[in-house]
């Protein structure tokens, strides 16, 4: 589902929850990490793009007129509130630290949205990796962003985000995430150098492969004490090589230290300083379409993770050995697992008209191996975070001025797949408005969201 189509489901379920649309809708991405694994808090390169599943919140101003955000889960989990009028601090149910972190960074820099009703609505998978935690904090700074109208410099606004996650959530993750979700682009990885925040777009511009996710869903429980033993060991490996960090070293200055580290610290340096170059190898590859290639050092990173690393698991390992097992010649070209490992996903590069036959046999032979259901699906690389309602933003920008031109204002055109690209879809629906008036636009899909005007047939006049 595209997050203009998740839109206007989530301003639906809005209204239903609420009973009146909503004035803004936002949504932020989730994302996969292509290659550079762990290389993130080494100062190293990681690749990942943003995936086309998203969290997305629908807001009002609150109806009471008070100073509480109160965001209510369109999945039932328990609703979050938030006071404005006291110091925002961590609290209960946990799930909303997240946002709470993100609020109180907001307020801290003069962003007060003042009391809200939200709806959040994601379709990012919690917990497998996919980075379902930055989606919903991003999602959050770009809800205030759109309410205060005040705009964050996206570097400050994904700093703001992890600093959230790291002090509100007690998780020390890296800049990855958080970047990747604001910064995504349409059929782009984002080459991120770590140390120096530079960011570079690499377009993945050939439409005959795709990026396969499959999901172990086992997640294991050893994750948080093992990740916080990685970076002691990186750690301890590059003061041994007397670099600032493993970003620093050479490819074979763990070889020449071999008899001062032990064989631990030796295959986490390793793994950490051969990763680093194969991100930056894979980056030159997708740049040239150069799939075999990519493929292989994919396959090179999961062993390197498996073995050196050591942070993958039974799960992951079925599914890259699967896709080994169908190779090029059924269509997959590399496969690892992704993000920081015990579980969660792996991502294939394959060949998009095999996706289908390659979905099939991984699923029946996962199962066969783990006994587990895997849920795999494929996604183009995503846009990042974008207002899609309010704020200035009308919820069907890029259609409004393609399409306003081609059918007539105020229609709710039925499958106009000469638009499907970038045309509002949902039950095959759509909206323009004349010289892409935005405000227009909201007004009919308000009037669909709340029933007061309905969908349907080929063509159907909405009054
Ligand atoms: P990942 O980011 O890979 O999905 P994390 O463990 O970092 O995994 O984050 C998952 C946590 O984020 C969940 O356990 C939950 O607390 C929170 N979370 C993310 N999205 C939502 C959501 N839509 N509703 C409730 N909680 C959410
Ligand atoms: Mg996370």
């Amino acid at each position: 589902m595209s997050y203009l189509e998740l839109a206007v489901q989530v301003a639906r379920e809005f209204a239903e929850t609420y009973g009146r649309p909503p004035r803004w809708v936002v949504a932020a991405p989730g994302r996969v990490n292509v290659i550079g694994e762990h290389t993130d808090y080494n100062d190293g390169f990681v690749l990942p793009m943003a995936i086309e599943r998203y969290a997305v919140m629908a807001a009002d101003k609150s109806a009471d007129g008070g100073d509480v955000i109160q965001i209510r889960d369109a999945s039932g989990a328990e609703p979050v509130l938030i006071d404005l009028s006291a110091p925002v601090k961590p609290g209960a149910p946990k799930w909303g630290n997240y946002p709470r972190g993100v609020i109180a960074g907001c307020l801290a820099r003069g962003i007060n949205p003042g009391g809200l009703d939200v709806l959040l609505h994601s379709t990012v998978p919690l917990g497998g990796g996919l980075s379902s935690s930055a989606s919903l904090e991003v999602c959050t700074a770009t809800l205030l962003e759109a309410v205060t109208g005040k705009k964050l410099d996206p570097v400050e606004k994904a700093l703001l985000c992890q600093k959230a996650e790291h002090e509100f959530a007690g998780v020390p993750c890296g800049i990855m995430d958080q970047f990747i979700s604001i910064m995504g682009r349409e059929n782009h990885l984002l080459l991120l150098d770590c140390r120096s925040r530079k960011t570079e777009l690499v377009p993945v511009n050939d439409p005959s492969v795709q990026l396969l996710i499959a999901n172990t869903n086992v997640k294991h429980e050893l994750a948080n004490g093992e990740y916080a033993s990685r970076r002691a060991q990186c750690e301890a490996a590059a003061k041994i090589l007397g670099v600032p960090s493993l970003r620093d070293a050479t490819a074979d200055a763990p070889e020449n230290a071999k008899g001062k580290m032990d064989d631990v610290v030796f295959r986490r340096a390793r793994h950490v300083i051969g990763e680093i170059e194969r991100t930056l190898h894979a980056a030159e590859g997708i740049r040239a379409s150069n799939w075999p290639t990519v493929g292989q050092l994919m396959y090179a990173s999961h062993y390197s993770l498996r073995d050196d690393y050591e942070v993958s698991c039974t799960e992951l390992d079925a599914l890259v050995e699967i896709a080994e097992s169908i190779g090029i010649k059924g269509g997959v070209y590399g496969c690892r697992m992704t993000g920081g490992g015990f579980g969660g996903c792996t991502v294939a590069l394959v060949k998009r008209d095999a996706v289908a036959e390659i979905k099939k046999r991984m699923a029946a032979d996962y199962k066969k191996k783990t006994g587990i259901d895997a849920t795999i699906f494929v996604s183009r690389p995503a846009g990042g975070a974008t207002v899609v309602k309010g704020g200035g933003a009308g919820l069907i920008t890029q259609a409004s001025s393609n399409a306003a031109g081609r059918l007539n204002p105020g229609v709710v055109g039925r499958n106009d797949l000469a638009f499907s690209g970038n045309f509002l879809k949902r039950d095959g629906f759509g909206v323009v408005a004349p010289g892409g008036d935005h405000d227009a636009e909201n007004a009919l899909v308000d009037q669909i969201s709340t029933g007061a005007a309905k969908p349907g047939g080929e063509e159907t006049v909405c009054r």
